[in-house]
């Protein structure tokens, strides 16, 4: 049995009262559920969606505010960070989470669109998301002066040989955050990755009833958006680059990279 770190105690979210939150997806499923979590703990909250009317109908509901964007578009993510600064007077929280399943693999049924769009939505959202909140970020003072959490999966810490595309991307995301959150915690930006099991969205409904048959525990979208919150409210620290997993039944927590052998 490998050593797994320890679980990190659960963080008081008072700290996040008044605070402006960006969350992209957050129409449907987690990114819904976070936008709830957020606003119960007093963050103002910009929901940004491809359905625009899925976005506004959480909006409304939270008395926060929507837009919509297609995280793709470079452009796109720049508005919706210039919204949130223009409607709340700033910005502080950003979950970057919209996703799309692929829909193709690299077979007989490679689809060159589909695989565009599943890179574009699942990585480039993620990176153009963290490039366009950035300068909002910085402008913030104090020693802590931003979190985001970009959305992975755990088809981000292991190979899905059904869904190899998607899980390439979702790698992809681990690897960027990785990378960024170190050099990021320095200016006091947290930046980490949550890496859910399968949760109840509509995003399993292709494959909902193959995961039944195979007895998968499904992980209701709230107990994710409880961890992002948690990350949001610095659950993991101010090193950065952490990836969470969250799976039924265990309590969330980092994952555990091996080292890399070094050279002899
Ligand atoms: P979901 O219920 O389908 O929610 C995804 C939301 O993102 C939808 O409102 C969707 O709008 C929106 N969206 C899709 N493409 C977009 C784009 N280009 N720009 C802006 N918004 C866009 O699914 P979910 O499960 O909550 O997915 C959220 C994230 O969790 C994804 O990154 C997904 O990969 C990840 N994840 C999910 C699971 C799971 O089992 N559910 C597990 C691990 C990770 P439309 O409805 O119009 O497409």
């Amino acid at each position: 049995m490998p050593d797994l770190p320890a679980v990190p105690a659960a963080v008081d979210l008072t700290v996040l009262r008044d605070q402006v939150a960006l969350v992209t997806g957050g129409g449907s499923g987690i990114g819904r559920a976070t936008a709830f979590a957020l606003a119960q703990a007093g963050v103002e909250v910009v929901v940004a969606d491809l359905d625009g009317e899925a976005g506004e109908a959480v909006a409304a509901a939270i008395g926060g505010h929507a837009i919509a964007i297609d995280v793709s578009d470079l452009e796109a993510n720049h508005a919706a960070v210039a919204f949130a600064r223009e409607r709340c007077g700033g910005l502080d929280l950003v979950f970057l989470n919209a996703g799309i399943s692929t829909g193709c693999g690299v077979g007989d049924d490679f689809d060159l669109a589909r695989y565009r769009r599943a890179m574009g939505v699942n990585l480039d959202g993620v990176v153009f998301g963290t490039h366009a909140a950035l300068p909002a970020l910085r402008a913030n003072d104090g020693p802590v002066r931003g979190a985001i959490v970009a959305t992975s999966s755990l088809a981000g810490l292991v190979g899905v040989p059904l869904e190899p595309i998607y899980s390439a991307n979702k790698h992809a995301v681990v690897g960027f955050v990785r990378a960024v959150g170190p050099a990021l915690a320095l200016e006091g930006i947290r930046f980490n990755a949550i890496c859910p099991g399968f949760a109840e969205t509509a995003i399993v409904d292709p494959i909902r009833d193959a995961l039944s048959e195979m007895g998968v525990n499904l992980l209701p979208a709230e107990t994710v958006a409880d961890t992002v919150v948690q990350l949001l409210a610095g659950a993991a620290g101010d090193a950065g680059g952490a990836c969470w997993f969250v799976q039924p039944g265990r309590e969330p927590g980092p994952f555990a990279f091996r080292g890399v052998p070094g050279a002899r």
